[in-house]
């Protein structure tokens, strides 16, 4: 399994890593920083070179383990490479996923709304929501209530726990480990400040300051019980 180096050094941007094996168009490294689409996040785009040569990084995805598509003719295996990840992309992605944390959180503190789904892009974001129905002014008030908490400026951190630990000490409403497959066994918990407390294996950014003003676009229903929300970051 390619070592997931993105969950650890979330800020840094180029690796160096050896071609381990090639299928088809995909490369697997012994390490990489490129995430993989998981969790709402989508994948990082970016560059591979050997010096000579680039590679264009298309699309990143985790199965077994962690297949980068190149559009050019791969590199073969055995060839030391740097990679490189479109910050911008990333970094919009990690400031997305840190406000969409918030927003879970806020919605179950304040509306017992349990979010069943999100999913964010590089400009926008949506998140759904066990709820009847937002008014005007419910939508407003989530709007302030968000962006005081990233004006908090609250730190954000990470680490793992085995599976029963977690399970047994912390809420599984707030967490929702127990909708994790069977076969993880170790939990990556991400935590913002005293605020908010959830087992997620995408990357953020280190102080919800960083994630910038947040706008509240609008909602619509997903069915009687179920809306969606949508925001987006300045
Ligand atoms: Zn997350």
């Amino acid at each position: 399994m390619t070592r997931q180096r993105y969950l650890e050094a979330t800020t840094e941007r180029s690796f160096e890593a050896t071609v381990e094996r090639v299928v088809g168009n995909r490369v697997v490294l012994d390490t990489t920083l490129f995430y993989p689409s998981g969790g709402g996040q989508p994948h990082d785009t970016g560059s591979l070179t050997d010096g000579e040569r680039t590679w264009t990084v298309s699309d990143v995805e985790k199965t077994d383990t962690v297949y980068h598509t190149v559009e050019e003719e791969p590199p073969a295996e055995g060839t030391t490479l740097t990679g490189r990840v479109d910050w911008e992309r990333r970094y919009s992605h990690m400031r997305y996923h840190t406000a969409q944390h918030l927003l879970s959180a806020l919605l179950l503190a304040e509306y017992d709304a349990p979010t069943t789904g999100n999913q964010l892009y590089a400009d926008r974001a949506r998140l759904d929501c066990g709820y009847e129905r937002f008014t005007e002014t419910d939508l407003a008030d989530v709007e302030t209530r968000l962006n005081a908490l990233v004006e908090r400026a609250l730190p954000v951190s990470w680490y793992e726990l085995d599976r029963e630990t977690a399970e047994s000490t912390l809420d599984p409403e707030r967490t929702r480990i127990h909708l994790l497959p069977d076969s993880i066994t170790q939990v990556r918990i991400v935590e913002i400040g005293d605020y908010d407390r959830t087992a997620c294996a995408g990357t953020h950014v280190a102080r919800t300051d960083e994630i910038g003003e947040v706008t509240v676009t609008g909602r619509e229903t997903r069915g009687p019980e179920e809306e969606r929300l949508r925001f987006r970051l300045d």
